[in-house]
């Protein structure tokens, strides 16, 4: 690592100011280099990047907050309608670069640190990942915060400060191993500790109730044990607009008092280490995707989440209005991402009624014009519910709320459907049986005015399936709100040439209009833009090999087809399916059926949640598979397998740029609506995929002619699982029965017998919810195709210039704008200097 001495001689660099900061290039050196040698304390024997990063980050940092006051206070001010996103997962990934873009500062800050002996890319990358989130949904709520400030929304995000964040992704022996993420161990430069709004949250204790002197029921929630949550804000920059929206992460602290009574009692080290109880709620991210699991911790930050935000908003407002609720609806809206948040919904119940002494009637006027809710997943197995002892023990006067909320409702349904003793029992918030449950989806369409599902598909089959009695008793509630991504991060800042390429072509519109990128559409008939398309992803795919590299010695080739797959592994979404294929095209190598082959990268990556033992097998047999087929001589360049460690944020920033083919291939009717198949979209990857969440759009959006379309529809898999025969299927397969046989044999685990029984067991099981086998031949067709597709490279770099050009529907500008037309209905705010 070279020596950093910073010149103190004037920059070289032609670009002097830096106009959408306020401030010469010059002043934000000197900035820079007092940070470093003055804050940090370092000096040019400091060899680690790290320092540097945090001088710059500070310096940048410095730089938006006057307008992040400005913004703050004028929303204040203007006393706005507004909205707030509640979301227990944020997965923002790194800041700095994506900071520099949406302030306009990239060049000019490249310039000034190359001026300053430092390379750019070496800081950016000694960033740790904000990893506060699993997957799809935590990255949904960062697009949407960056989404919301670009299109000057008063918006601000609500979630939780996790001291761990999502594990960081070992493979030893090809088995997955998690290591704890403590990102914050260097300390966080993006964000202000705000203590002077923080919040008393109250869990445990009793309730006691008593007619006050207008003769209404009045409710008190006492001998509670508290905690505080303390407010830690990072500011969201709009992209080149001057506003800077907030995101506010809760973190759970001990009261004062809370130490003190043990303290009085001589227990001082126990009164200390008792801090610690209190602390651990905001401790860990639970690394669970799409799968409910009902530990007694994880009600208690979602309790958290919901009652210190709710707080904020409703103290600022008495701040305002005093106790006048009247126009609290008109000028408040929560948007809930998934029940996670949903106990808000009786949270604000209690607030209004009893803090702030409204009536019941009015206070649930207010909360059902107040609440809109997220639905994210079809599975039954990930929807929430609580047991009502656990909600009696830790939140006794919420579950009262929950029983009233509850019993109003049964009487407006019986009201609808007299005698209908099935609906209500049906529909009703309390799950009856051995134990009782709270069902928080349901708690959550009762309590709100909005229910939306992620994609075409998804919202569509929430209202015939899972939903079916909510949406006949109320069929204007639902509405559908197709997902997206910020297209600032998901090409602008990780794929440079490519975002430069564009603009050249059809100017800088697109950066908040991703709709004009249909104007790249006649330039897919331009063989020399079509020979700068192809430079461009080849130079991604050499920078995926780079970076792949640093993990793994596999010799990929930069002119096979790069195959991805990067998600979550889970089932439903079949990985499996996808390496059953690596195997069959490993068989056809082996029995000599090469004609026309096309050579092929396979990449797979992505966590499993520590407790998901079929997700674990997978990955397994995947670096199993992997360590067959990379070693074979007879295989070589033909194929290869690689099992990508890690898989977050920004390694996703990396490989998106680089892939030919995104594999979207979960079970019909599973995904809601998926969000990597859309940055592979717009880096100009082409789709394989089933008729499921947003490819069905995508699928739209592009023409079938330039997507791979396979497998069985919703209905089919619907019809089919009636009597789903996979064993016939494989007995009429002869690609399948060797692939099957290849597995039964053990040539995978030649010194693990057994290893994968499992597996083979859940392909051949008749109750395969996910019918792996079913769609193995449509599959198999599909890549053939995809083979001859890529064989001719003209014609592979049209259907990709058009899967870009045609991805503009799947900005995250659109979903928000979506969001804000039909449910919030705030107006832009534009900041002035
Ligand atoms: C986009 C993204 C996801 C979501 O991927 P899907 O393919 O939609 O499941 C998950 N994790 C990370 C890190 C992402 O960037």
């Amino acid at each position: 690592m070279p020596h950093r001495s910073f010149k103190t001689s004037k920059p070289k660099s032609t670009i002097t100011i830096l106009p959408d900061l306020g401030v010469t290039e010059q002043d934000f050196i000197a900035d820079f280099k007092r940070y470093y040698s003055h804050r940090l304390g370092r000096d040019e024997n400091c060899t680690s990047p790290h320092y540097a990063y945090e001088a710059l980050s500070m310096a940048i940092s410095d730089r938006l907050i006057e307008r992040w006051k400005r913004t703050y206070n004028t929303y204040k001010d203007t006393d706005c309608k507004r909205a707030y996103y509640l979301s227990m997962e944020f997965l923002m990934g790194r800041t700095l670069s994506n900071a520099m873009l949406n302030l306009g500062i990239t060049e000019a800050v490249e310039q000034a640190m190359y001026d300053l002996g430092l390379e750019i890319e070496e800081l950016i990358e000694s960033e740790p990942d904000a990893g506060l989130g699993n997957g799809g949904l935590g990255r949904l709520a960062a697009c949407f915060i960056d989404s919301c400030a670009t299109l000057q929304l008063p918006v601000t995000g609500y979630g939780l400060r996790y001291e761990y964040g999502m594990f960081s992704q070992d493979i030893v022996n090809g088995e997955q191993v998690e290591k704890p993420d403590h990102w914050l161990r260097n300390g966080n430069v993006w964000e202000i500790e705000r203590p002077e709004y923080t919040h008393r949250i109250k869990f445990g204790g009793h309730t006691e109730s008593h007619i006050d002197e207008l003769g209404n029921k009045r409710t008190s929630w006492i001998d509670t044990q508290d905690i505080l949550a303390v407010p830690y804000d990072t500011p969201i920059p709009g992209y080149r607009n001057g506003t800077v929206n907030t995101l506010r992460l809760w973190k759970a602290t001990a009261t004062e008092e809370f130490n003190l009574q043990e303290f009085n009692a001589g227990d001082y080290a126990e009164s200390v280490a008792a801090k610690n109880t209190a602390e651990n709620i905001t401790m860990v991210l639970y690394p669970n995707d799409a799968n409910e699991n009902g530990k007694a911790l994880r009600l208690r930050q979602q309790y958290l989440l919901a009652s210190a935000s709710l707080q904020d908003v409703i103290d600022s407002w008495v701040g305002r209005h005093g106790n006048d609720f009247s126009e609290f609806a008109a000028k408040n809206t929560f948007q809930l991402n998934d029940t996670h948040p949903s106990i808000a919904v009786a949270e604000l119940m209690r607030l209004l009624m009893d803090v702030h002494g409204l009536v019941w009637g009015d206070a649930w006027a207010i909360t059902r014009k107040t609440m809109a809710y997220t639905n994210h997943t079809l599975l039954p197995e990930a929807l929430e519910r609580w047991s009502v002892n656990l909600f009696k023990q830790m939140l006794p006067r919420l579950m009262e709320i929950i029983f009233d909320i509850n019993a109003h409702f049964m009487a407006e349904v019986s009201a609808h459907w007299p005698g209908d003793i099935g609906r209500l029992s049906r529909m009703s918030i309390i799950e009856e049986g051995n134990e009782q449950y709270v069902r928080m989806a349901y708690l959550a369409i009762v309590g709100s005015y909005s229910v939306n599902g992620v994609a075409a598909l998804h919202s569509k089959l929430l209202q015939q399936g899972l939903f079916r009695d909510f949406y006949e008793f109320w069929p204007g509630k639902f509405n559908n709100k197709t997902n997206g991504v910020t297209p600032r991060r998901w090409l602008a800042a990780c794929n440079p040439e490519l975002a430069e390429l564009i603009t050249a072509t059809i100017g800088n519109g697109w950066l908040t209009d991703l709709s004009l990128l249909k104007k790249l559409e006649p330039f897919a008939e331009d063989k020399k833009f079509r020979k700068r398309w192809y430079e461009i992803k080849q130079g991604a795919k050499q920078k995926l090999i780079d970076y792949k590299k640093l993990e793994h010695d596999v010799d990929f080739n930069v002119d096979a087809i790069f195959d991805v797959q990067v998600k979550r592994v889970h089932e439903y979404k079949r990985q499996l399916l996808n390496v059953l294929h690596v195997i069959h095209l490993y068989d056809r190598i082996k029995r000599g059926d090469t004609a026309n082959w096309t050579d092929r990268c396979v990449l797979i990556g992505g966590k499993a949640a520590p407790g998901y033992y079929m997700a674990k097998k997978i990955i397994k047999l995947i670096n199993n598979v992997s360590s067959v087929i990379n070693s074979d001589p007879d295989v070589g360049r033909k194929l290869k397998l690689v099992f990508l460690p890690n898989y977050r944020v920004s390694a996703m920033e990396k490989i998106c740029p680089g892939a030919d083919l995104s594999e979207q291939i979960s079970t019909a009717g599973k995904e809601a609506s998926g969000t990597g198949n859309m940055k592979f979209m717009m880096n100009g990857a082409l789709t394989i995929g089933t008729l499921d969440g947003a490819n069905i759009e995508i699928r739209e959006e592009v023409g079938d002619e330039n997507f791979f379309l396979f497998g069985l529809t919703e209905e089919q898999v619907e019809e089919m699982s009636h009597h789903y025969d996979p064993n016939a299927i494989i007995n009429q397969d002869e690609d399948l029965l060797r692939v099957i046989r290849l597995l039964e044999c053990g040539h995978f685990n030649q010194f693990e017998p057994g290893l994968f029984d499992d597996i083979l067991a859940s392909i051949k099981s008749p109750h395969d919810p996910w019918m792996t086998a079913a769609d193995f031949r449509s599959f198999i067709d599909a890549q053939k195709r995809v083979e001859a597709a890529y064989k001719d490279q003209e014609h592979w770099l049209k259907m990709s210039i058009l899967n870009c050009a045609a991805s503009g529907k799947f900005s995250t500008d659109r979903t928000i704008t979506d969001y804000n037309n039909e449910i919030w209905k705030l107006a832009p705010v534009s900041i002035k200097f």
